[in-house]
């Protein structure tokens, strides 16, 4: 299998696209690291995991504080030995007009999905670089400026994912000579609690015409491109933000 001897960390792993990415690795042979804000759930995901004959850990991980980012990383390699794979997938959303946010909306966004993906990359990218091999995923959005498009009312989100984009293409610079490769994954609409707005407010069948594909995206389409990245087969790839949107970007 393509990640079999390997360990996996996954952020905000007890449900939605962090829970299918972790299952996904699991299949193809890593052992996973379960990880989110609250314990509750991860240790049904790791029991999957162990259905599938692979080791998992379920551990309480809120990626905004440096102390259990570092401790997560520790008992990772106190139980596996080492860390290969870290997926940066935790993340919170809101809507506000951008007149209405706080700075408390601001710091909230900006800690978990910008300030969390530091936190876990500068603390796995330690234990990667002795081994001279390592992968770090960090999932944007396609609302992250620059390749991708702006929505109104997530003005503090789509700056968080922006910084995102310039994190990966940074640590990307600095960590791939050492044999870390640092890649993104841009999201469109992917079926997940974090859409539910869109489907309680009507304004899905309107989104969906935008969509050449026709659908919300699946958590599952996301894990497969997670699986690649992490695995030998994306050897030569490094530093990208790969949109995986259904075709919404081009139009
Ligand atoms: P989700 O269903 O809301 O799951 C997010 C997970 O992150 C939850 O388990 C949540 O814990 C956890 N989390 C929140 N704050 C955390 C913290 N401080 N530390 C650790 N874990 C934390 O969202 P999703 O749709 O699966 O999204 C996963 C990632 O994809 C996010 O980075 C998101 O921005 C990105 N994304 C999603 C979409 C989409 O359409 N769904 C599109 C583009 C990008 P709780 O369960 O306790 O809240």
């Amino acid at each position: 299998m393509k990640l079999d001897n390997k360990t996996a960390i996954v952020t905000g792993a007890r449900r939605g696209i962090g829970r299918t990415i972790a299952l996904a690795l699991a299949k193809e042979g890593a052992n996973v690291v379960v990880s989110d804000i609250s314990q509750e759930d991860c240790q049904k995901v790791v029991t999957e995991i162990e259905g599938l004959g692979r080791k998992g850990l379920a551990l309480k991980c809120d990626v905004t504080s440096r102390a259990e980012v570092e401790d997560m990383v520790r008992r990772t390699v106190a139980e596996f030995g080492k860390v290969d794979i870290l997926v940066n997938n935790a993340g919170i959303i809101s809507f506000k007009p951008f007149l209405e946010l706080t700075d408390e909306d601001w710091d909230n966004t900006l800690n978990v999905n910008l300030k969390g993906q530091f936190l876990c990359a500068r603390a796995v990218a330690k234990e990667m670089a002795k081994n001279k091999w390592g992968r770090i995923i960090n999932i944007a959005s396609i609302s992250s400026g620059g390749c991708g498009i702006a929505f109104p009312l997530i003005a503090h989100y789509t700056a968080s994912k922006g910084g995102v984009m310039a994190l990966t293409e940074a640590l990307a610079l600095e960590l791939t000579p050492q044999g870390i490769n640092v890649n993104a994954i841009c999201p469109g609409a992917i079926d997940t609690d974090m859409v539910k707005v869109l489907k309680e407010s009507g304004q899905l069948e309107q989104l969906l015409l935008r969509i050449p594909k026709g659908r919300l995206g699946q958590p599952e389409d996301i894990a497969n491109l997670a699986v690649f990245l992490a695995s030998d087969e994306s050897d030569y790839i490094s530093g990208a933000a790969i949109v995986i949107d259904g075709g919404w970007l081009t139009t």
